[in-house]
């Protein structure tokens, strides 16, 4: 098996980010180039502010370049629940974010493979099944494409027999992340951003009421405003901010090319798929026809063929026809789960802003309020979308590793018990 993504084996050429040479000035300086950091860069550069994007690494290389391409509206909130956290404009904001990511495609002429084949959550416990089509009522009574799928129907739009029944939102899609990723730098890059890559923001202080970074790569850079925009990879830069998130890791394979025949009948109308479990599985097909499956791994980075040692058998359980096919592909990245699983937006000073958590669904959202924060960095009486949280740390922090992981073994004696 390849250590490498599927995407980075497959994506366009990355545009050029070098690191920063010289002193910048800007009117909002924005650390990490992910889907939220561009997304508000390029709303900035629209309304014709100057920005700066710092990252610690290549841009992209972050989640945002590596997750599985499922374009889903929603958090893992039904929309009721949704709706007494942020009222009903939060929950038509959450409802509009693969369209706002569709429409981005096109007003960037991005290529990136984007289809709207819908996202299918299906279930293997006929104990989900109530919530499951209460939660598709709860979209359909507001307007939103979703239908309730039987075992039949289930069977035919994922080509497994494994579910009992389950649900599809149409709004919802795919594309290749990465060349998603790198279309939004182009884009931004052609509006007049700067963008730096290998270029970590070390510091942050306050100078003549503007904000200094101070960079690895050496030189400053001065902006009125900073948005902090690290979700998974978060690191010390503002006090406290890395103690709210767990950064896990999800882990994925990618399966050598499927013969035709078998794509015929696995996802034949292009949907992705993640199941109902709290521990859950999630899968697609991918570039040249791959079975793509994704879950959760350990802490660890992964380092050998044995670290996806969970993912053969979950392909197997749900295309037992597919168990020998070998894996070709193996990869991991980070999200950053939240205590309330919740995303959160903090401003814990004047003119920083933060967003981050988006505990795993993140290529809409982030895109989504990635722009909406732009779009508030230039006006401040255009509406947050979500609620600003005060920054509160998860009690014992440091052993976050052996109580996420004794939880995640409690969920899945969960999801086992479970019929
Ligand atoms: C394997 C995997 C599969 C996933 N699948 C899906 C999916 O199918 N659908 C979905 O909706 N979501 C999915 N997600 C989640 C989604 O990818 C993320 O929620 C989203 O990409 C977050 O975007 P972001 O811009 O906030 O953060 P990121 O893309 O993670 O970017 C953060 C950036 O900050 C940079 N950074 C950190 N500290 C500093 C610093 N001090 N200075 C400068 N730069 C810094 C990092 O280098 C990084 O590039 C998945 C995630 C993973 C890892």
């Amino acid at each position: 098996m390849l250590m490498t993504s599927i995407w980075a084996a497959t994506a366009d050429p990355a545009p050029e980010t070098p690191s920063l040479d010289a002193a910048a000035e800007a009117d909002v300086a924005i650390v990490g180039a992910g889907y939220t950091g561009i997304a508000a860069a390029l709303r900035l550069a629209a309304g014709g502010a100057r920005v700066v994007v710092l990252d610690a690494g290549e841009p992209g290389a972050g989640a945002s370049g590596r997750n599985g391409g499922q374009v889903i509206p929603g958090l893992k909130y039904d929309p009721d629940e949704l709706a007494a956290f942020y009222g009903e404009a939060g929950v038509a904001f959450v409802g509009a974010t693969a369209d706002l990511v569709f429409d981005l495609v096109a007003a960037h002429g991005i290529a990136c493979d984007a289809a709207r084949g819908g996202w299918i959550q299906p279930t293997l416990k006929h104990a989900h099944l109530p919530k499951l089509h209460a939660r598709a009522a709860q979209w359909a009574k507001r307007g939103a494409p979703v239908d309730i799928l039987d075992a039949g129907a289930t069977a035919r739009l994922t080509g497994s027999a494994a579910f009992v029944g389950g649900w599809i939102d149409r709004r919802a899609g795919r594309l290749h992340p990465l060349n998603y990723m790198r279309g939004l730098l182009r884009a931004a890059l052609g509006a007049g951003v700067r963008i730096h890559g290998f270029s970590r923001a070390t510091g942050l202080r306050r100078a003549g009421g503007r904000w200094r970074l101070a960079t690895s790569a050496g030189p400053e850079v001065t902006a009125a405003q900073v948005l902090i925009a690290t979700n998974g990879y978060t690191d010390d830069l503002w006090p406290r901010l890395k103690q709210t998130v767990i950064p896990a890791n999800s882990f994925q394979v990618a399966t050598s090319p499927l013969d035709p025949a078998v794509l015929r009948r696995v996802l034949p109308e292009g949907s992705v798929v993640s199941d109902s479990r709290r521990v859950a599985n999630y899968f697609r097909i991918g570039p040249g026809g791959r079975l793509m499956m994704g879950g959760r791994g350990s802490f660890a980075e992964p380092r050998t063929a044995a670290d996806f040692a969970a993912l053969g058998p979950a392909v197997a359980a749900f295309f037992p026809d597919l168990a020998d096919v070998p894996l070709e592909f193996g990869w991991a990245g980070r999200i950053a789960l939240t205590r309330d699983f919740l995303p959160h937006v903090h401003q814990p000073a004047p003119g920083i802003t933060i967003a981050l958590g988006y505990n795993g669904r993140g290529v809409a959202l982030a895109s989504a309020l990635g722009t909406a924060l732009g779009a508030h960095l230039l006006d401040p009486t255009a509406p947050l979308p979500l609620k600003l949280t005060d920054i509160s740390p998860l009690p014992l922090h440091p052993l976050h590793r052996y109580y996420a992981t004794a939880m995640i073994h409690y969920y899945r004696l969960r999801d086992r018990l479970e019929r």
